[in-house]
């Protein structure tokens, strides 16, 4: 499978270490000459301007999909090549999961994270079968790594679908894994419905 388009979830804020948006700065510039349009919350904030800058510059291919309440206080990147203005952040993931054909954090805070986390849930119930990934800049992802090999261990997180996830600090390798068919099966071995 080739990968067309990834959604990347990321901090509104930069982070304190220059190396974070050394990091997305990389991962713009990487999805661009690879071909695949990057699908993010359309701000022009933090590490997510910074992915989006530096995928336009590389003549790569942009769809923001952000909330009007956001783009009321401003927040919007203007220069995308797509957008979109959603009435709810409900609204907005959804866009953003049907537009992406895997899924890709890197370091962020509570949204990040739980934007990541409901597309993980959603790969478990096979109301898709996309990938998601963290890339691991600075070691930021090792404390999910952590908790989730703990998950696993306690009998949380099956082990046959912890493949779902893939902690990685080398981009190239973690969009080669992300573009790789699903191993998993629905967490309750049902008949997939979506
Ligand atoms: P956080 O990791 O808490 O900074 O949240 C970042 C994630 O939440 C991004 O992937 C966005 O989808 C969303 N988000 C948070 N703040 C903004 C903002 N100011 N503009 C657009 N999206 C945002």
């Amino acid at each position: 499978m080739s990968l067309t388009a990834v959604a990347v979830f990321c901090g509104s804020s930069p982070g304190r270490d220059p190396a974070y948006a050394d990091a997305a700065r990389l991962t713009g510039r990487r999805l661009a000459e690879r071909g695949i349009a990057v699908v993010y919350g359309g701000g022009h904030v933090g590490l997510m301007g910074t992915v989006a800058d530096a995928a336009l510059e590389a003549g790569g291919e942009v769809v923001g999909v952000i909330p009007r309440s956001l783009h009321e206080r401003e927040l919007t990147h203007t220069g995308v090549t797509e957008l979109h203005v959603v009435e709810t952040m409900h609204e907005r993931k959804a866009v953003m999961a049907d537009r992406s054909d895997a899924f890709l954090a890197l370091p962020g805070g509570a949204g990040t994270l739980e934007e990541i986390a409901e597309q993980w849930t959603w790969a478990q119930l096979t109301i898709h079968e996309k990938r998601s990934g963290f890339l691991d800049v600075l070691g930021f992802w090792q404390p999910m790594r952590t908790m989730l090999d703990h998950m696993v261990a306690e009998g949380f997180v099956r082990e046959s679908q912890s493949g779902i996830v893939t902690i990685d600090d080398d981009l190239d390798r973690l969009l080669e894994t992300l573009a790789s068919p699903p191993t998993w099966r629905d967490k309750w071995d049902l008949e997939v419905k979506r």
